[in-house]
């Protein structure tokens, strides 16, 4: 087997060796390219777990197209299935639709087609400034196109494999036609129970049960329907086997909870292999479920789509710009939990400072002496980029240095301003340069206004404080602007500082803690002498002269 450095190169490796290995594969794979294929049940805000599985997905399919492979992600909205929960953030009015497909329920905003267009469209408008190439489906499109018809018949001219399978797997009775019409009468998909096939006309009888779900109610209606073309959907652990031969898939992953003995994915492959004849997607085959993706928590917590729980993905841009949260989930091996709390600022201020050091390897600015990690990080990079490849090192600041030149600053251009008096940055800034340093300050000030702790939060004081120290450490900290003035260097500066303390005898740890004092109001702050020298002389003057 060959080792490749990257796991998403990995996967469309051994995909392809699949596909060469399998006669009805290979033929699929010329007519189709390599489908890797992501699918959501709309049935509200959809949370940053779902955005894990869509980054993953995206990401084998680039390294699929990146070595020639024809790789195409395509993500299918579950609009077919049912509401069965009502999400708690609706109003009440919503209750009537219960039981309906999400395709045909109102949308809670205008301008959308349904309810499940609406909460789909939500995540795939944000689809480009995830850097995420997506070719979108509607499941219940699908249906209606006739491109389930053949797998349907086959599945209800065989429902005994059917019901074998299920009493297998679940060691109960199954003596279901697997197959819901929607009611010709109220509308409802999830109320109806099929009686009987009648293989000959191709029809379904089907009744609409008062009392089938605790969560929606039926009409009563009794009638008979052609199950093609959109009149009703497959059982989903059925549906599921019957998407990856009507569309081709080769490749699909989901959330680990899926990939149990006895869970879906297990009913789905003996679904595929047994009654559909197709050979179940990577990383499942006939005889092995494989392993799903693991899960993503934001502090420790999994969240819920039904129970409005959690980040959405909508929302996650206001927590972590997409650039790096993407680079988070590709660095990440897809069998390895990602938790990310924005209020822990190590989570914060580490992730953003290791995105700067894979580009700095990318761009070779950084050494890093063993080679599998080189190529590895210069693998990451690559594939969690959103946009072209940038062709020199973008502008780099680090994250905390940013929050603490924004609040010096207090605005973009005075952070700017005090970046290049520091040198951090060249004075004739333009262009992409500018544009990466003003992403990464307001990346800063999002994190500061919003999810950092009080250690990184600061506000600069107008006037000099009422002080109860000593008379000697207030002559000290009265010549902090001249030392200043005298060295712009911090090295140099902060050993000024030691050289006068242990001169004076003054204890190190008040002259810092009175300094801060003076500063913020507060005992701690940034690294005293580069500090200083942000602050520029006007401002320690102002402050320090006068004590
Ligand atoms: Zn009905």
């Amino acid at each position: 087997m060959t080792e490749k450095i990257h796991w998403a190169d990995q996967i469309a490796h051994d995909v392809k060796e699949r596909v060469q290995s399998d006669d009805t594969l290979k033929k699929i794979v010329r007519k189709h390219g390599y489908i890797v294929l992501d699918e959501k049940t709309p049935s509200g805000t959809i949370h940053i777990g779902s955005g894990r599985g869509w980054v993953i997905h995206d990401a084998i399919a680039k390294a699929m197209r990146d070595v020639n492979m024809k790789g195409r992600f395509i993500l299918s909205s579950d609009d077919m299935d049912p509401m069965d929960k009502l999400p708690a953030y609706l109003d009440k009015s919503y209750e009537s639709y219960m039981g309906m497909p999400f395709r045909n329920i109102p949308s809670p905003v205008e301008g959308y087609q349904s309810y499940a267009d609406y909460y789909f469209m939500q995540c795939v408008e944000k689809f480009e400034e995830w850097g995420i190439q997506a070719e979108i489906e509607s499941t219940g499109r699908l249906y209606e196109s006739g491109a389930f018809n053949e797998s349907i018949k086959t599945i209800l001219n065989n429902s005994h494999l059917v019901k074998n399978i299920f009493e297998r797997i679940y060691e109960k009775p199954y003596d279901k036609v697997p197959f819901n019409p929607i009611c010709e009468k109220c509308g409802k998909i999830g109320t109806t129970l099929a009686t009987k096939w009648d293989a000959e006309k191709e029809c379904i009888s089907y009744r609409c049960e008062k009392n089938l779900v605790t969560w929606a109610e039926g009409c009563g209606h009794e009638g008979t329907i052609s199950p093609y073309n959109g009149n009703g959907k497959l059982p989903w652990k059925v549906e599921w086997a019957a998407k990856w031969i009507s569309l081709g898939v080769v490749c699909e992953y989901a959330g680990k909870d899926h990939f149990t003995k006895k869970g879906s994915r297990d009913v789905a492959i003996a679904i595929s292999h047994e009654v559909l004849n197709f050979p179940p997607p990577h990383p499942s085959t006939a005889t092995a479920i494989g392993q799903g993706y693991e899960f993503f928590t934001v502090g420790g917590k999994k969240m819920s789509t039904s129970k409005g729980q959690g980040v959405g993905f909508a929302d996650i841009s206001a927590v972590l710009p997409p650039r790096i949260l993407r680079y988070l989930l590709i660095r990440t091996r897809i069998q390895a939990a990602v938790d990310f709390d924005p209020h822990r600022p190590n989570d914060v201020i580490l992730l953003f400072d290791r995105f700067d050091k894979t580009e700095r390897i990318y761009f070779g600015k950084e050494k890093e002496e063993n080679e599998m990690d080189r190529e590895s990080q210069k693998r990451i990079y690559e594939l969690s980029h959103i946009g072209e490849l940038p062709k020199k090192m973008p502008v780099q600041i680090p994250l905390s240095l940013a929050a603490n030149t924004i609040q010096v600053g207090l605005s973009e251009q005075g952070a700017i301003k005090i970046l290049q008096t520091l040198g951090h940055m060249p004075q004739d800034l333009t262009g992409i340069d500018l544009h990466h340093a003003i992403e990464r300050l307001r990346d800063a000030q999002q994190w500061i206004t919003h999810f950092a702790t009080d250690e990184y939060k600061f506000t600069i004081q107008d006037s000099p404080p009422h002080l109860d120290a000593s008379p000697s450490l207030k002559t000290a900290l009265r010549e902090i602007p001249n030392l200043v003035r005298k060295f712009k260097d911090e090295k140099q500066l902060h050993n000024a500082f030691y050289e006068m303390c242990t001169e004076r005898s003054i204890d190190m740890k008040d002259f810092f803690r009175t300094a801060y004092q003076v500063l913020l109001n507060k005992e701690k702050g940034p690294r005293l002498a580069a500090f200083l020298i942000m602050l520029g002389d006007e401002k320690v003057s102002r402050l320090f002269s006068q004590l």
